[in-house]
């Protein structure tokens, strides 16, 4: 079985040029809504039959799985309560569930002449039969970043945050800037510190709706705070042992501020 970073076991498997004439196999039902319940509190609806309009995405446990989007308005759980409770591999399907559903939906007409747009056989591409302009699922790069000052961690609030959660910083990587580009400006503009040494932590796929996010830490080479007041409503720097309300656990904001205090622990200073 195939391994992935962390050393998990990799569920699914991408491989979907071999699934071009594939028509069963595990489904994933999607509606404007949520995601369909199996009945034993899970995405995959046991292995049948796909019905017209079923995406292929890969392979289950070495069983073709596919999604299909349906119209009915029956009020399936939102995708944002599955993910918050699923574990990593299944995140990892769901996710690729949601985009490619959501990919297959805002891409049905060629953007650059406007007729409708087909299917490539076996990969995630759709193409123009006029111009033969394509279309690929969307992903956009987004950084995300904890800005540190010895052991102090700068945590922020949006507006949109539930009462009392701070979080890192995070923002999208704009056309020709790099990732250490965007993680300056980002920083610069919300909370007004600028950043010395930046270092890359790890990715994370966030499908609402097709964000990639990627972490780092940033060390402060200033203190003073000057908050945008839009994207950010408040923000502070905070001791290990006077943190507030905190992103929950399957979050790479959170996984950035545990390893950062996981890596202090011990270090008091
Ligand atoms: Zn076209």
């Amino acid at each position: 079985m195939p391994l992935g970073p962390a050393g998990l076991l990799i569920m699914l498997t991408r491989e979907i040029a071999s699934l071009t004439d594939c028509r069963q196999g595990y489904l994933v039902r999607i509606n404007e809504q949520g995601i369909a319940d199996n009945g034993r509190n899970g995405v995959l609806q046991s292995p049948g039959r796909w019905p017209e309009g079923a995406i292929a995405l890969g392979y289950w446990h070495q069983v073709p799985v596919a999604v299909v989007v349906e119209q009915g308005s029956e009020s399936w759980p939102p995708a944002r309560d599955w993910l918050g409770r699923l574990d990593e591999p299944s995140f990892a399907l769901v996710s690729t569930a949601l985009q490619v559903a959501r990919w297959a939906r805002d891409h049905r007409f060629c953007g650059r002449c406007g007729t409708a747009m087909k299917r490539r056989r076996g990969e995630f591409a759709m193409e123009c039969p006029e111009c033969g302009h394509r279309s690929y699922p969307r992903i956009s790069p987004c950084i995300i970043t904890l800005v540190t000052h010895g052991r102090e961690l700068l945590l922020a609030r949006s507006p949109r945050f539930p009462s009392g959660r701070f979080s890192t910083l995070a923002g999208f990587i704009e056309p020709g800037e790099s990732a250490e580009e965007a993680v300056r400006r980002e920083v610069f503009e919300e909370v007004g510190v600028c950043v010395g040494r930046i270092s890359y932590f790890r990715s994370q796929s966030w499908p609402m709706p097709h964000s990639f996010m990627m972490g780092y830490y940033a060390e402060a080479s200033s203190r003073e705070l000057e908050i945008d007041g839009v994207e950010i409503e408040a923000a502070d720097w905070f001791l290990p042992e006077q943190l507030p309300g905190l992103p929950p656990s399957y979050s790479i904001s959170r996984h950035l501020i545990d390893n950062f205090l996981h890596s202090t622990a011990g270090f008091q200073g």
